[in-house]
């Protein structure tokens, strides 16, 4: 990638004079802004807010926006990918036809047109994609992945950290289909692999995380995670083997206990009065125990069935996992009061895996390695403690059941996990074939049988990719650019704009520059030498040269590595050379 800042926006002016470009900055903070990013996107004149999760991106901005779209393309076409375009509307029973009107809820916005047909603004494409793919036949046509670069709408609870989290922003989102296993688990690679250069050379540092598909359904997914305080998303990452997993995701099996199996001999089985106390905190601080000593038994209602679900005291139960161990579709809820005191004998609270008859009874493997633990005793305000599992009661599986927390290990090597604040870029899904089969994409295999298509769907948050550098890469003073995606590589800042002598050198640098292919940006507005210094930081532009004070000394302009503020001499006719050897460099060396 070492020639990765070199333009690729033919089609845009190569070089600006800001007096004439709608460029303004501000000095202050926007009021209703905490993300950095935030801030730094509004302050440095990138975007303006226009209603609660809609922003305009000004030409500065929307060059940043264009540079990130178009190292999404390439990567895309290089993977293989075709773009196309679908619509944003869209109609509605297409959504109901997957059920997923109802799943979006008020996230998805709805309206009648004039006829008064039913219609959706798109917040993803899996239903449109698939529809339109209907029109592949045979087995010879796939396998095929499209991709677009389109706005969606998502009218989300709530909006914030500017661009972060907006209802109207830009994404990728890429299809792939395909005849069989092997070949979507090769488009899904291909994919990742393609995400893995395309943060690269957006210069994010970005983690690839085990996921749970949520909303979108199927098997197998990962997010493409960048750390940022700021960021909705935590995740857990070791750093010795490089796991690294969403909340969510995180596996926590036997070997990810912290404590050493306990060397404690099982004592007998004791029942006591326990009156009033039926949280976990009473509880312990009632009887002297740590919470990790008690066993947690939620009931839930499965269907028309029903699980009790165990749980170390300070453990929470992670319902996505318990769906997967269920083994049903996401239906899992905690039963109420009644149906409690129904299947236990007792008031909530007094819950207990001995003897709960008629109700199946799930284990995390934390329970299994507890030794004389205190449960509810089904019994109005009571508890038996020295409760061993495998003696006094016995589950009828033993899953991984629970969250992750700050004690586990690794569930890979066992070494200490840590925990972190990211901003989701990206996300990749196997989907197999939960759409193509509602929806009947399907096509003819070589033995003549007709089969749905294996899918899976790949987006990019573009509008994130840019707020998400600002987070990783700035300073007090403003942006610090990824070369890739800075809107001009070099801008040069003339001291006083009212001094002929200056103005004419930097006319002729901005010449020299853009000539050279290099993109460049020159501050010629009349402003004080401090505001355009304080500016040029603000804005992030790799190279910054000033022509000033240095060249009516001595005949040359000063050049600095905006990242470093390191700085070098140069004479004009030595400009480009040593812009480029900067760039090529990553600074000054
Ligand atoms: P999140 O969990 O942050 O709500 P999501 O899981 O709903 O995101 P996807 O449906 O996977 O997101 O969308 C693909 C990508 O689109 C995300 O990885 C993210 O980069 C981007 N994205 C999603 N929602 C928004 C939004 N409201 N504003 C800006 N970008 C978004
Ligand atoms: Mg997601």
């Amino acid at each position: 990638f070492k020639k990765c800042w070199s333009p690729n926006l033919v089609h845009w002016p190569l070089s600006m004079k800001w007096s004439q470009y709608f460029l303004p900055t501000l000095r202050e903070d926007p009021k209703d802004a905490q993300a950095i990013s935030h801030k730094l996107m509004v302050r440095a004149g990138l975007i303006r807010r226009l209603g609660s999760g809609a922003y305009s991106y000004l030409p500065f901005g929307f060059r940043a926006l264009q540079k990130a779209s178009q190292i999404v393309r390439d990567e895309m076409t290089r993977a293989g990918a075709q773009e196309l375009l679908l619509p944003a509307l869209q109609p509605l029973e297409l959504w109901h036809a997957t059920g997923r009107d109802a799943l979006l809820g008020d996230v998805l916005i709805r309206f009648k047109d004039r006829t008064g047909k039913e219609m959706a603004l798109g917040p993803t494409h899996e239903e449109v994609v698939t529809d339109l793919l209907k029109e592949v036949r045979s087995h010879k046509q796939l396998p095929l992945t499209v991709y677009q670069i389109q706005t969606k709408f998502r009218d989300e609870p709530r909006p914030r950290s500017g661009v972060i989290r907006s209802k109207e922003f830009l994404m990728k989102d890429a299809y792939s289909f395909d005849v069989d296993r092997e070949g979507l688990n090769r488009s899904y690679q291909a994919m990742y692999d393609a995400y893995q250069r395309i943060f690269a050379r957006c210069g994010l540092n970005v983690l690839a995380c085990e996921a749970d598909p949520g909303m979108m359904g199927g098997e197998v997914s990962h997010e493409f995670m960048a750390p940022a305080q700021i960021g909705e998303d935590r995740i857990v990452q070791c750093a010795a083997c490089g796991y690294a997993a969403n909340l969510e995701a995180a596996k926590c099996p036997p070997s990810a206990l912290s404590l050493e199996p306990s060397a404690e001999r099982p004592k007998p089985l004791e029942m006591v009065k326990t009156p009033g106390k039926h949280t976990v905190e009473q509880v312990s601080q009632f009887l002297k125990v740590p919470p990790a000593t008690l066993i947690k038994t939620l009931l839930y209602d499965v269907e028309k069935d029903h699980v009790a679900v165990l749980v170390r005291g300070d453990h929470e139960v992670n319902e996505t996992k318990l769906v997967r161990a269920v083994g049903s579709p996401p239906h899992v809820k905690l039963s109420t009061a009644q149906t409690i005191e129904r299947l236990s004998g007792a008031p909530m609270g007094f819950t207990g895996p001995v003897k709960l008859g008629g109700v199946r009874l799930l284990a995390d493997h934390a329970v299994m390695a507890m030794v004389n633990a205190v449960t509810g005793a089904n019994a109005p305000e009571a508890h038996l403690v020295n409760v061993n599992p495998g003696r006094d009661f016995q589950p009828s599986a033993t899953a991984d059941l629970r969250f992750v927390t700050e004690e586990d290990r690794c569930p890979t090597c066992r070494n200490p996990l840590a925990f972190i604040q990211a901003i989701e870029v990206g996300h990749v899904f196997k989907l197999g074939t939960k759409y193509t089969e509602v929806l009947g994409a399907t096509f003819q295999d070589a033995d003549r049988a007709v089969k749905p298509m294996l899918m899976g769907c790949y987006g990019i948050g573009i509008n994130r990719i840019v707020a998400a550098a600002v987070e990783q890469h700035h300073d007090d003073h403003g942006i610090i650019w990824p070369a890739a995606l800075a809107p001009f590589q070099a801008l040069i800042s003339v001291m006083e704009a009212d001094n002929a002598e200056l103005s004419q050198v930097g006319a002729q640098a901005h010449d020299a520059l853009s000539r050279a292919g290099i993109e460049v940006l020159l501050d010629d507005r009349e402003q004080s030498p401090g505001s355009k210094l304080k500016d040029a930081d603000l804005l992030g532009i790799p190279v910054q040269v000033v022509i000033g004070k240095v060249w009516q000394s001595d005949h040359r302009v000063e050049v600095a590595w905006r990242a470093t503020k390191e700085k070098t001499k140069a004479k004009l006719e030595e400009l480009v050379e040593t812009i480029r050897k900067l760039l090529d460099r990553g600074g000054v060396s």
